[in-house]
């Protein structure tokens, strides 16, 4: 019979099955004198981080013993999927430790957005979700752009305490981490374990001083993220990955707007105006009448109106979500997607998105 082995980096059990779950190592690694995790050896070989997935349980216990410890909690979500970036029950868990909320992806932003707009709006966010953040840096993980705020704001405010950093998959958590540790990493880092008592938790512990030390959890899987709604080759298409190039139509009422087979927006009500659409420049934009937008859907989904291609199209299931848009300028954001700007004497309007995905209106970011 086989015995359990452990990580010597994190101490999570070792398996060979699932390279997306903690505490995968190739077969053959097993045969080392020391094994560690594939996970920690990327870290400890090349300096790079990636992620692990945990099942919900696992999380909870995570972020329960965060609360137990005294610590700044810096929190990274995707300025392009803000909704899709909350981890459930995070207020109620981190307790009274402080937040520092990282917005990722700001390479992304098209010039002419006011990134102070973009603060205010995402403070305003998470207050409406329980939260009251310290702080809410913009960073680019990418392109290392804010990353020296970043870590301003994070000695500020960590007041020689250890940090977590947390974030659900697919915000880029593990491209800072590798940011942070290409900065400040030594490439023999000793990767030690940090078991909370009774649990084996895949936390991998970074030194900063003698006293303290950053923590990357591993992310949690939000089922409800608009990624999750098309398949894995389709990504490329859904994620921005150059600076959105925004797109106008100028429409009049009962006029409606496919973006690609993810999200319709209908425009029933209002005097004519311009609908500037921010997604990626890879997304087919489709305009037709809002009476035949039923079924020019059912005709083209999955072809014309994609991605998601035809299967995943044949089993989405639609939410509606109705703004009375005021005056002035307003974003209709679709979490995930991108946003639609608004800047007209007001109209009604109705978002058709995937189950799960959220869309709000905000004031303009321009
Ligand atoms: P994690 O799952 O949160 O660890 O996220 P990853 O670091 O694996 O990143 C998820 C995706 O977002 C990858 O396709 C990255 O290339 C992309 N990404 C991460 N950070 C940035 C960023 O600052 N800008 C852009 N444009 N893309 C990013």
């Amino acid at each position: 019979k086989q015995e359990k082995i452990y990580c010597a980096g994190c101490g999570v059990a070792i398996q060979t099955e699932d390279k997306n779950k903690v505490g995968y190592t190739p077969p053959q690694a097993l045969e080392k004198e020391t094994v560690i995790c594939q996970r920690c050896f990327r870290i400890k070989h090349y300096n790079e981080a990636s992620t692990v997935t945990l099942g919900d349980d696992d999380f909870v216990r995570i972020l329960n013993s965060i609360g137990d410890t005294e610590s700044l909690v810096v929190q990274v979500v995707d300025i392009f999927d803000f909704n899709g970036s909350w981890l459930r029950g995070l207020p109620r868990f981190v307790g009274g430790n402080p937040i520092l909320l990282v917005g990722n992806k700001i390479d992304l932003l098209p010039k002419n957005v006011n990134r102070n707009r973009l603060v205010n709006w995402m403070r305003k966010s998470a207050a409406d979700l329980g939260l009251k953040p310290v702080d809410v840096v913009l960073v680019s993980a990418r392109k290392g752009e804010g990353i020296d705020r970043l870590v301003a704001a994070m000695n500020e405010h960590r007041q020689g305490r250890d940090i977590y950093v947390v974030g659900v998959t697919n915000v880029g958590k593990s491209s800072l981490i590798n940011y942070l540790l290409k900065q400040f990493g030594e490439s023999e880092m000793d990767i030690t374990t940090s078991q909370f008592p009774g649990t084996t938790l895949d936390v991998i512990e970074i030194p900063l001083d003698e006293q303290s030390s950053l923590y990357d959890t591993p992310g949690i899987v939000n089922r409800e993220q608009l990624v999750h709604k098309v398949a894995p080759q389709e990504l490329k298409l859904v994620m921005p990955d150059k600076p959105i190039k925004p797109k106008v139509y100028q429409l009049n009422a009962e006029q409606s707007l496919f973006i690609g087979g993810l999200a319709r927006i209908d425009f029933v009500k209002g005097e004519h105006q311009p609908f500037v659409v921010y997604v990626s420049n890879h997304l087919n934009i489709h305009r037709t009448k809002l009476s035949n937008a039923d079924e020019l859907y059912e005709k083209h989904k999955g072809e014309l109106l994609s991605p998601p291609g035809k299967e995943a199209a044949g089993e989405m299931v639609w939410e509606k979500f109705m703004f009375k848009v005021p005056p002035g300028k307003y974003d209709v954001v679709v979490s995930g997607l991108g946003w639609v700007a608004l800047h007209g004497k007001g109209a009604n309007v109705v978002v058709h998105v995937p189950k799960g995905v959220a869309a709000s209106l905000r004031p303009s970011l321009i």
